[in-house]
């Protein structure tokens, strides 16, 4: 078994590396205080190839495997997760639709552009009725002439406001359930595609979350996305691929809550040594170290599957299962050796501490992870 990156994949990891480092970490506090991502950072993203990750070569985008997509997903979540959940949002769950099942023509229309950062991606499947019972969802769209007319709301949506292009569900035949819902790609000039509230959230600053609301919103047939009535195995298909870079975001997040930890406990004094020389404070880094190599070999062997095509439904919701309740356990644990600091905004642990705490949210809750690995198990076993 070969765990080594190769050559051509480590020079990315480093310059993504480098980029975090040099660009993102001076600019944390930006974000968090004006609640935007300055536009140096986003063209930073853009000469580097961050946005067409998930985009082929062919169409201008750098064309990773989802194993190299975890290793700059890993990089990146070193920084400012409302910055990373932004670009995750638009290479992730906001493209991947397009790619896995996009006709030639939307490829061609849309990707060279998604794939510069020039439109970006969002993906509409949550409605305030339709939560974790995803496939509950009432958006109707009904099909006049050459067009589909799309009526609903959809809520919670990253990138919402600012999205050019939204992969978006909707019921296309209501007697059908789950099979009766067909995915679109909407463009946000289309008539009738209108931003509702924006919320107002715990955490994630920069990363913007909102309504999408359709009245009559006129979408041209042949930006049916898959086949008619396919679009929610579409849907559990791009979820499932998000799912591990979701996965390899948080493994980031634990590494620098790790180094942030590691660096304070050997510089903060009490009773005349350092608060590392207490076995209490070891064994917390000891778990944190235990908990996120572990998850970082269960992310890297979701993707390393992905690019297999193997069925990874099982392995994608364990992976974020695991990985995003590692990060809640090693938040925690920074927070605590930080003491009283950990607390203050002051220092970046506060702020790591809450944007973990969407992880265990959104692309479904711990509890549907849970109940998709054992619905799997059910099923086929485990073998
Ligand atoms: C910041 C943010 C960004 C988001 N971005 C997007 C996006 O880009 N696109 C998109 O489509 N959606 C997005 N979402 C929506 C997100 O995926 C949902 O919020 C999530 O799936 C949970 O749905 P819900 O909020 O309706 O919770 P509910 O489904 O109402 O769940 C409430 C609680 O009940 C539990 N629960 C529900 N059913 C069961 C059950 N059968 N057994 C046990 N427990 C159960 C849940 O686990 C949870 O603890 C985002 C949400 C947030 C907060």
């Amino acid at each position: 078994m070969d765990f080594s990156i190769p050559e051509e994949l480590e020079t990315i990891r480093r310059s993504v590396r480098e980029f975090v480092e040099n660009e993102v970490f001076p600019r944390e506090e930006i974000i968090e205080e004006e609640d935007r991502i300055p536009e140096e950072l986003i063209e930073g993203a853009r000469q580097l190839g961050l946005f067409g990750t998930s985009i082929p070569e062919q169409y201008g985008g750098l064309g990773l495997n989802m194993v190299g997509k975890c290793i700059v997903g890993q990089e990146l979540g070193r920084g400012h997760a409302g910055f990373s959940g932004y670009l995750g949002a638009h290479t992730g769950i906001g493209t991947s639709g397009l790619v896995m099942a996009g006709s030639g023509a939307i490829k061609e229309k849309y990707l060279p552009a998604m794939a510069e950062g020039k439109k970006i991606g969002a993906f509409a499947l949550t409605e305030p009725g339709a939560g974790s019972d995803a496939a509950a969802l009432k958006t109707s769209a009904v099909k006049k002439g050459d067009r589909w007319i799309l009526n609903g709301v959809k809520h919670f949506i990253t990138n919402g406001p600012i999205a050019d292009v939204v992969t978006t569900m909707a019921v296309t035949d209501p007697s059908r359930g789950a099979r009766g819902i067909s995915a679109f790609v909407v463009e946000k000039d289309f008539p009738g595609f209108r931003v509702g509230k924006i919320e107002k959230k715990m955490g994630l600053r920069g990363s913007y979350t909102s309504e999408i609301i359709f009245e009559d919103c006129e979408v041209p047939e042949e930006n049916l996305l898959g086949k008619e009535n396919e679009g929610f195995i579409t849907a559990l298909k791009i979820l499932a691929s998000g799912r591990a870079g979701l996965g390899a975001r948080c493994v980031g997040a634990c590494q620098r809550l790790i180094e942030l930890s590691l660096r304070y406990a050997k510089e903060r004094a009490q009773f005349g040594k350092p608060i590392i020389a207490n076995q209490a404070i070891q064994w917390m880094l000891a778990d944190m170290v235990t908990e996120t190599e572990a998850a970082r070999a269960l992310t890297l062997q979701t993707a390393w599957k992905v690019d297999r095509g193997a069925d990874i439904i099982r392995d994608a919701a364990m992976t974020k299962l695991f990985a995003t309740e590692v990060l809640g356990r090693v938040a925690d644990r920074a927070v605590q050796i930080h003491g009283g600091m950990g607390y203050m905004k002051e220092l970046p642990i506060e702020r790591i501490y809450r944007d973990a705490r969407i992880t265990r949210i959104y692309e479904g809750t711990s509890e549907v992870q849970r109940m998709v690995i054992a619905g799997q198990l059910m099923k086929k076993g485990y073998n």
